[in-house]
Order: structure tokens, then C-alpha cells, then sequence
């Protein structure tokens, strides 16, 4: 799960960054608004954090451009305008939620678990498949009612297949999905989290399928 914070308050950025990395999200950070279009243009990300005062381009130009581009990553506007008409503009351009500063945290992380469980088959907050149970938002995974350890980059390599179940996944993409710019994992090790995963999901009976040449497969799971 990567989530882009577009803000050019860098203690605010960095404080939310650091409590999102500290919940297991992979967090980029830009400060600008053209950093940001080019950040999305790549389309990696699966939630924005938008501020609307940005120097360069301002938060409703970038979300004017990335909804132009057909893009239906969630974005949430984090802002200290709190004017009517600002929220207004702001869902009617397409953001998906609108919370002003100052704000607590928890609320936040709330917001976004909620942001992303609405971008996921059904309403409820359990993903399964199987003997296996995927609570979205505790993150955790459990198989047959018993908690599997997992390390946070298995966690990571799961999440990304429970999430696009009944796809096939290539290793790029789930690179993409566990490192933010700041870290790099190479595709050989993610076979490795794989492996370590297969053999951990082997009492669910559940197989994760390697597509030839493509990458992986994860059964698609029917929401609880
Ligand atoms: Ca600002």
C-alpha cells in the first residue's frame, strides 16, 4: 500500500510520514504541485494526501489533471481551507474525502483505512479466501482463526496479491508497492518473500501461482 504526501509543510509531511510508515504504509513525499503531477503521472500510488496551497501548480490543478487523465486514485484534500466552497470545488474536481488542519492523526489513518477498504471488492473490512482471513484494518492475517506471523515485507508482498486477487501481479509491481524512494528491494527478493509466503499459506491451502514469464496469481477472495 503507497500513498503519496503532497505537502510543502515539510514538518507537517514529515510527522504524517513517519506515522504512516509507522502503520506499515510505503509513503513518498513531494512538496510541490508540479513534483506532485509528475509524481502521479506514473500512477504507483494508491491513495494521495493533497494539500491546496502548493507553490507551482496549487492541489486543484493537480487533481483537475489527474482525474483529466482518468485516474481513480483515491485523494484525500488536507488543508487548512475550511470554506465551503473550497470543499465543494475540491469533491466536485474529484477528491474522494476533505479533512482540514489542524487534525488529529488517528482520524487521518481512519480516513485512509476507510478510502482504501472502499477501493476494495465489497464494504466489509475482512478479505477471504479459503481458510484464510484478511482484516484490513488491523492487517491482519489469519488462517483457520489462528494468527500467521508474517514479517512487515511478507506482510506486504500478500497485501498486494490478496488485494488484486484473480489478477496476475508481476514482481514490478509489487517492487512498486512495497518500497517507497527512499529504499530499494530487487525483484530476486521478491521471490524470496514468495517463497517465505507459499510456505507460510501452505495450511490454508492456499497457492499463490507463478504465470510464466508474467508473475503472480492469488485466487480472488469474496468479501466477508
Ligand atoms: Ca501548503
Amino acid at each position: 500500500m503507497r500513498i503519496l504526501i503532497v505537502e510543502d509543510d515539510a514538518i507537517l509531511a514529515d510527522g504524517v510520514t513517519r506515522a504512516l510508515r509507522q502503520a506499515g504504509y510505503a509513503i513518498d513525499q513531494v512538496d510541490s504541485g508540479t513534483a506532485a503531477d509528475q509524481a502521479l503521472s506514473d500512477s504507483v500510488h494508491d491513495l494521495v494526501i493533497l494539500d491546496l496551497g502548493l507553490p507551482e501548480l496549487d492541489g486543484f490543478e493537480v487533481l483537475r489533471r489527474l482525474r483529466g487523465r482518468d485516474s481513480r486514485v483515491p485523494v484525500l484534500i488536507l488543508t487548512a481551507r475550511d470554506a465551503v466552497e473550497d470543499r465543494v470545488t475540491g469533491l466536485d474536481l474529484g477528491a474522494d474525502d476533505y479533512l482540514t488542519k489542524p487534525f488529529d492523526l488517528p482520524e487521518l489513518e481512519a480516513r485512509i483505512r476507510a478510502l482504501i477498504r472502499r477501493g476494495q471488492c465489497g464494504t466489509g473490512t475482512t478479505l477471504v479466501v479459503g481458510a484464510l482471513q484478511y482484516d484490513t484494518v488491523g492487517r491482519r492475517v489469519l488462517i483457520g482463526g489462528q494468527p500467521v506471523d508474517l514479517s512487515a515485507r511478507e506482510l506486504g508482498v500478500l497485501e498486494t496479491l490478496l488485494l488484486r486477487a484473480g489478477r496476475v501481479v508481476s514482481k514490478e509491481q509489487i517492487v512498486e508497492q512495497l518500497c517507497d524512494w527512499g529504499e530499494e528491494v530487487g525483484i530476486n527478493a521478491i521471490e524470496v518473500y514468495v517463497h517465505r509466503v507459499r510456505k507460510k499459506l501452505e495450511p490454508s491451502g492456499i497457492s499463490i501461482r507463478t504465470v510464466r514469464g508474467l508473475g503472480y496469481l492469488l485466487d480472488k477472495p469474496h468479501a466477508a
